[in-house]
């Protein structure tokens, strides 16, 4: 069990802040096999919140292969920024050998984004997840329809199996994005750079683009796509509960 700090909820700012340090408090002494998910701005908020709450921050973050040069050195500006242990996790190198080979390298654009994205994201992710009991994530509730009814804790459908529970985590649920970027600014949190060239939720390169002041964070993921199906399977059961029991 995790050795939490004592300054932790007692420095919260807001009560935003104080839910969801009570909510990482809560997933580090629960659970030893536990890490937060990285890739976007609202992950760093939670690696700044649980530096606060635990020496040492554990943290993997899913190397697509297709990542913006930025976001590869912004990994690394996080790394000397904060105390994680920060695991880079990369595809198989068999079935990403297959898929280019077959259908080449922007078969989303035809096919949709669930071929590239299990083998990219989901399968490397399952991987990680089997050797824990609990992931945390920045979702929120606000960024697409299909996290409308998100909650701060759930049992991960998509990747536990019969043998092996696993519970989920978003302490930002009910957070704004607003509220993300006035943490980042109170706190001076490192940010993406291309969060400055109106890129808002930031994935692969050739699946993101810069959106406009009122268009929704999620017109820049997929654009090509319905809003409905804009989950890459990270999070599935926000499309509709499912539990792989042999995945
Ligand atoms: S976001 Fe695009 S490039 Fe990245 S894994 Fe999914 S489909 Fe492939």
């Amino acid at each position: 069990m995790a050795e939490i700090l004592s300054q932790g909820i007692a420095d919260a700012s807001t009560p935003g802040e104080e839910h969801a340090l009570a909510v990482l408090e809560d997933a580090f002494a629960r659970f030893d096999r536990i890490a937060i998910s990285f890739s976007g701005a609202e992950d760093v908020v939670l690696i700044d919140l649980a530096a606060r709450l635990v020496k040492r921050v554990p943290v993997f973050c899913l190397d697509t292969g297709r990542l913006h040069a930025e976001t590869y050195r912004f990994l690394e500006t996080v790394r000397e920024h904060y105390p994680v242990t920060l695991e880079v996790l990369s595809p198989d190198a068999d079935d990403l050998s297959r898929l280019v080979r077959e259908k080449g390298l922007f078969s989303f654009l035809r096919d949709g984004h669930g071929e590239c994205c299990a083998i990219r994201k989901i399968e490397p992710l399952r991987r990680r997840l089997a050797g824990l009991d609990a992931w945390i994530t920045g979702q929120r509730a606000d960024q697409n329809v299909t996290r409308a009814d998100l909650p701060v804790e759930q049992d991960d459908l998509a990747f536990s199996t019969a043998d092996h529970a696993i519970v989920k985590f978003n302490p930002l649920s009910t957070w704004t994005g607003t509220d993300v970027w006035d943490y980042i600014r109170r706190r001076d949190v490192p940010y993406n750079p291309l969060h400055d060239q109106g890129f808002r939720s930031i994935g692969c390169e050739p699946c993101t683009r810069p959106v406009g002041p009122h268009q929704h964070e999620r017109e820049g993921r997929w654009w090509w796509e319905n809003p409905a199906d804009k989950e890459c399977g990270l999070h599935a059961q926000n499309v509709a509960p499912i539990r792989i029991v042999n995945g």
